[in-house]
């Protein structure tokens, strides 16, 4: 690498210096002296594409040119694993940069409930402040107080103090689930513009990108391009009313931010404003390494709209392999010898009526029957116990973490929770049903993340304090979305299935030997890999997972810390 060359022409030099030679002593080869210090990157870009599976990577890879095919030079780990069954965005942000699952980091969801909270408000939000009383679940004031373990950047911080941590997405949950408690910077999207955290200023390169994105709102743009290879793809398939397949991202002039947002312009402007910072702030150019966070959104919003086989999908994968060049030949401008990861916080699965027509025939929507207020509905018909106020039970959806109304305790609470198995383990789109206890009693899961039970997968996003008293996995190609609205929300992620769990890892940095490796591995294997590759030296049993050696020959990047 570039700086370990001229590293090794500086220590040269000083071999042939007067003092050794005084001393009698014969110079040295450069090579044999100790290193004075590891040759650290001046900044980790730790990159989230939310919702790319591992099976989108496989699929569109061999068309990259642009970013991505850079990270294909580096370390290729095609089967990384978000290894727990909540595979969600909160959660799956959590492990990337933390090396925790969420049994420990506390991030068991998106949402989760506690019915025994004051607020009439049920629901917790992730990434809320929950001691602000102006917080709700859907307009939260954003925090890390939920958060319980540090991330890389703080770990960072603490080590030397003159390291910036900066993170920036379309959502404030995948901004706070990796940068942390002590973020120096941090934006997100909200509604029309990025934000940042209460009682900060929004810095000017975020007011610059503010501008530009009402600019761009107010001019209006024409469609996107689908290369020729998107061509099959470009089929209309019906849902309900409506179809999908086919659409281009045209933004009309004066259109709504939303139109914006579900595009794959939300990443360009992500990816500008993470620039902007870089030059604001002067990331990678201080005395210590700095961490820039960067989670890109549009990949999950075009997925949950448009579903991950059609045109549009196709779009933005060739979008977002120019908006990661961007952003990569925006550093290489500006001499910043970086370390790159890029993985994501969980896969994703096709909507059901596509895959029904593609050789699955079994793919399904889930059954209204296991929403939460109509199995609430079933268990009072069944046992006559009744809430005096809220729902019987509480949930984010027809599976996932179900809770039992704290009005209802002891006995009847048994009663209910037994009736909650029964009839949940009994529909035929249910995969397994776990009391809590059942999981509290299941030790963590260790070895090859492919092979784990589904009770493990459940295990490693499970803890007692905010899990449900029940928690539902469903079938594999049951889409929990019970009715899709098309061009907005129809196909999803969050089952234990490895199409939502598995990611790809990809590491790179200037000068590396590539290769591939592709046993499966973790996300929280990067935490430990970044933090040993920066030589940051950390405590035994902070992280869950374990170093991954980026080095392709006999050298080890996991050994510069001991
Ligand atoms: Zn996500």
């Amino acid at each position: 690498m570039r700086r370990t060359v001229l590293s090794l022409l500086a220590t040269a030099a000083m071999g042939l210096s007067a003092p050794a030679l005084a001393q009698g002593q014969p110079s040295q080869p450069a090579a044999a002296q100790p290193a004075a210090e590891p040759d650290r990157p001046q900044l980790v870009l730790a990159v989230s594409i939310d919702q790319l599976s591992a099976d989108l990577f496989a699929q569109y890879r061999e068309h990259f040119t642009g970013g991505f095919a850079r990270l294909l030079s580096g370390a290729v780990f095609p089967s990384g694993f978000q290894s727990h069954a909540a595979t969600e965005t909160c959660p799956g942000h959590s492990t990337i940069l933390t090396g925790a699952h969420p049994a420990r980091n506390g991030i068991i969801a998106n949402n989760w409930f506690n019915p025994s909270i004051a607020r009439a408000e049920k629901k917790i939000y992730c990434s809320e402040d929950l001691s602000d009383p102006a917080s709700t679940p859907n307009n939260p004031v954003v925090s890390a107080g939920l958060l319980k373990v540090p991330t890389l950047g703080e770990l960072m911080k603490a080590a030397s103090p003159a390291t910036r941590n900066v993170a920036v997405s379309a959502k404030d949950r995948a901004v706070v689930m990796m940068g942390g408690h002590k973020i120096d910077a941090g934006y997100w999207w909200k509604g029309n513009a990025f934000t940042t955290f209460k009682g900060r200023e929004l810095a000017p390169a975020a007011q610059r990108a503010n501008a530009a994105a009402a600019a761009l709102l107010a001019k209006g743009a024409p469609a996107l391009k689908a290369p020729l290879w998107c061509g099959p793809r470009d089929r209309a398939v019906a849902i309900g009313n409506s179809s999908v397949g086919t659409y281009r991202f045209p933004l009309p002039k004066g259109a709504k931010p939303d139109v914006l947002r579900v595009s794959p312009r939300m990443d360009v402007a992500t990816a500008d404003l993470a620039i902007g910072l870089v030059d604001e702030l002067k990331l990678g150019q201080g005395p210590a390494t700095d961490i820039l966070s960067v989670s890109l959104s549009a990949n999950d919003y075009i997925g949950h709209a448009l579903g991950t086989e059609g045109v549009e999908m196709c779009i933005q994968m060739n979008e977002l392999d120019g908006t990661l060049g961007r952003l990569f030949a925006a550093l290489d401008k500006r001499n910043i010898d970086y370390l790159v990861v890029l993985t994501a916080d969980h896969g994703g699965h096709d909507a059901p009526e596509r895959l029904r027509q593609q050789a699955m025939p079994g793919a399904t929507r889930a059954d209204k029957a296991l929403m939460p207020a109509a199995l609430g509905a079933e268990i009072g018909r069944r046992t006559g116990i009744t809430a005096p106020q809220g729902p019987l039970i509480y949930g984010d959806g027809p599976f996932g973490d179900m809770y039992v109304n704290a009005a209802v305790t002891g006995d009847a609470k048994a009663r209910v929770v037994n009736e909650l198995v029964n009839l949940t383990r009994n529909h035929p789109q249910v995969a397994a049903v776990f009391t809590a206890a059942e999981l509290a009693a299941t030790p963590m899961p260790a070895g090859n993340p492919q092979d784990w039970t589904i009770k493990e997968r459940a295990r490693v996003s499970f803890m007692a304090e905010r899990s449900g008293d029940v928690i539902v996995l469903l079938n594999r190609a049951v889409t929990p979305i019970p009715e899709p609205v098309p061009g907005a929300f129809v196909a999803t992620h969050g089952s234990v299935w490895d199409y939502d769990r598995r990611v790809p890892m990809l590491f790179w940095r200037k000068g590396m030997t590539g290769f591939e490796q592709p046993n499966p591995v973790e996300t929280v294997d990067i935490a430990p890999t970044l933090a040993a590759a920066i030589g940051l030296k950390v405590d035994d049993g902070a992280f869950d997972g374990r170093c991954l050696d980026l080095d392709a020959g006999t050298g080890n990047t996991c050994e510069r810390t001991k």
